[in-house]
This record gives structure tokens, sequence and C-alpha cells, in this order.
């Protein structure tokens, strides 16, 4: 299969014109895969109604049939035809960080989403994203469109149009490519269907946001810990993986630089995923500085594609330090340790 490309600048008005758009959203009514943007990660979307497309999806990334996709709509009015809204705290969920980085899992009306997209379950993923690509291309389509992340299932998600065609080229139908990403971490996952919302994968919205609009929220503690199942299905996969090696090192950047060493006497090529702050402390054979430390949305906004770039160095392993587990720190941990398959070094 040829994927179509197609370039679409995002400082222009997409509503009055861009026939790309207009092309991509036939793609998706024809029950075609395409990969845009969002604000988080690259998505990919097919329509949520039909039970082709949305098995496209999953044979394109090679995902697991039992792991749920989440649907993104551009308008609330959508949300009403497939799920429950009923709840307080869904209302004011939705009013305060829709469109966002914020993915609310709510009871799933039977009849009107292909059973594919919810993996069986009786609750449905969904949300609205903040991009305007993703926000006009969904409008155009005017269909509720699935979409994981657009990467091959375990790979680490892709932040740019370049990462989906390195993964996806020739099994997809098209991709928009509107540039890098801004959040680059995906969203955060909030269960709505009992009495106090579980968060069941961090992300871009943080613990600290809901509870200062909704109160109490917990954590499923089944991602913290790795003995416990979690209750996402999602999350017990490696995911975010690069080919080489990864392990967490905790301990002074003096015995990290040792351990690099020591690693590298016996001929392997080592690199170090580390910040700006530091990144002149190391010496090893590729140091990759990852945003600033002192501002942790920097860090979730280059993580996958510091991941990605220091796979191309064909490294024999990789080290990466580890970040403060507070607002987006939480996430981007939650990231980096699954793709070091939890893999922690302390020196
Ligand atoms: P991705 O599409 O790769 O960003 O992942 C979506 C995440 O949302 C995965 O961890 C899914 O398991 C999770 N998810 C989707 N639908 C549901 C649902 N109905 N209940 C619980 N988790 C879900
Ligand atoms: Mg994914």
């Amino acid at each position: 299969m040829d994927t179509i490309t197609w370039i679409v600048d995002v400082t222009t008005d997409l509503s009055t014109n861009c026939p790309q758009l207009t092309e991509a959203a036939r793609m998706l009514q024809n029950n075609e895969v395409v990969s845009f943007p969002t604000e988080t990660v690259y998505g990919l979307g097919a329509n949520a109604k039909n039970t082709d497309a949305v098995t496209k999806i999953y044979q394109a990334k090679g995902r697991p049939s039992d792991n749920p996709l989440i649907v993104h709509i551009a308008d609330v009015e959508q949300l009403k035809e497939f799920a429950d809204m009923s709840s307080a705290q869904v209302a004011i969920l939705i009013e305060r960080f829709w469109p966002g980085p914020l993915t609310l899992v709510l009871p799933c009306k039977p009849g009107v989403l292909s059973t594919r997209v919810t993996a069986g379950l009786d609750t449905v993923a969904v949300r609205m994203p903040d991009h305007p690509v993703a926000l006009e291309l969904i409008k155009r389509a005017a269909i509720p469109v699935a979409a994981p992340s657009a990467n091959l299932s375990g790979k680490p998600s892709p932040t740019r149009a370049e990462h989906v065609a390195h993964d996806l080229n020739g099994r997809i139908a098209g991709i928009v490519d509107g540039g890098p990403t801004g959040v680059g971490i995906e969203s955060t996952v909030i269960s709505c269907t009992g009495d106090v919302p579980v968060i069941l994968r961090p992300g871009g919205v943080t613990k600290e946001q809901l509870e200062n609009v909704i109160g109490q929220v917990i954590i499923d503690k089944g991602i913290e810990n790795e003995n416990e199942a979690p209750l996402s299905p999602g999350m017990k996969y490696t995911h975010y993986a690069p080919e080489a090696p990864l392990a967490i090192v905790k301990g002074n950047r003096e015995n990290i630089q040792r351990l690099i060493e020591q690693y590298q006497k016996d001929g392997r090529k080592v690199g170090i995923l580390t910040t700006e702050e530091y990144a002149d402390t190391y010496k090893a054979d590729v140091v990759w500085a990852c945003g600033r430390r002192d501002r942790l949305e920097t860090v979730a906004a280059g993580l996958y594609n510091s991941l990605r770039s220091l796979d191309e160095k064909k490294l024999d392993f990789i080290f990466a330090e580890p970040f403060p587990e507070v607002g987006v720190g939480r996430a981007v941990m939650n990231r980096l340790l699954k793709a070091a398959g939890h893999r922690i070094i302390e020196v």
C-alpha cells in the first residue's frame, strides 16, 4: 500500500480551506487508516463505528486485540451518542480539560461503536484533542475516530510525522504531517465509572490538576507496583521500548560516569539520557540532553524523540537519569520505567 503524506501548515486557518484535510477525512469515511497529529503524540485514526476500519488499526500496529482504543471527538454532542455522561464529575472534567490531554473512561452505550474499539468492555475511553489538525479532521470526517498512538506496538510513541513514517510507511493509507506535537506523552486516562475517579494512566494532565477541580482522585495501584495487575488493559504491556537495552541509573553523577566507563571497557557503545543541566558532566558514546530538569514538561515533550534518536545511534546500552515523580514527572517516569522494562541500577 502506498502511504500518502499530506503536509498541513498549522499556523494557517484550517477551518476555511485546507483540501488536504478534506482528502484525509474522506479516507477515514472510506474506512481507511490515517495518522494525524494531536497535542500529545501522533494518532492512528479510523472510523470507530466500523469494525473493518478498526481492525486495520490493530493490524497496522501489531496491537494485541484485548487492548482497547481511545475514541477521539471534536464536539461533545458526538459523545452523547455512544457514552453515558450523566455523572456530575464528568461534566466538570469536560468543561475544565477539553479539548486537552485527558481521556475519560465512561459507561458505553451499546450498538453505536464497533465492539473492537472497546475490546468487548462495557466502558469506552474518549477524549477531545487540543490540536487544530485533529479537531478539523474529525469535524470534516463527522464520525468518532478511534486512535491509538501511531507507532508499531511496543515502540516509543511518535511525536513527529517522520516517526510515523518510520514505523508504518506502506502499512497505512495516509499521514497528515502537522509538525512536532506539543505535550509529547500520551493523555492521562481517568476512569469515571465508580464513586471516586481512578487514574489508569498518568499523562499530560496531572493528578494535582485533577484534584484541584474534582477533589479526591486515586491512582491505580497496578501502575506503580509491578506486582499488581493494572486496571487498564494496555498498561500491562511493555511499551515505548528502544531496541537497545535501557536502564534507569540512580546515584550521583560521578558514579554514573564510572558505570558508563565500566560498560565501555568491554567495547560496548553506551549512551546516556540526561538533561541540558548535566549534559556537560558526562563522557559517553552519545550524551543526549532531553529538555530541562527544572521544567519537566520539556522532558515530556522530548522523551520519545530522545529514545528514537538514541536508537538510531546503534548503541549497546542506554542509561537514563530518573526524574522526580511529581506533576508531569509522574508520567515521564511511568514511560521511562516501561521503556526500561523496570530495570533500575543503583550506583
Ligand atoms: P493508546 O491508544 O496506545 O494511547 O492507549 C490507550 C490506553 O487507554 C490503553 O492503556 C488502554 O488500555 C486504555 N483504555 C482504552 N479503553 C479503555 C477502557 N474502556 N477501560 C480502561 N482502559 C482503557
Ligand atoms: Mg500507544
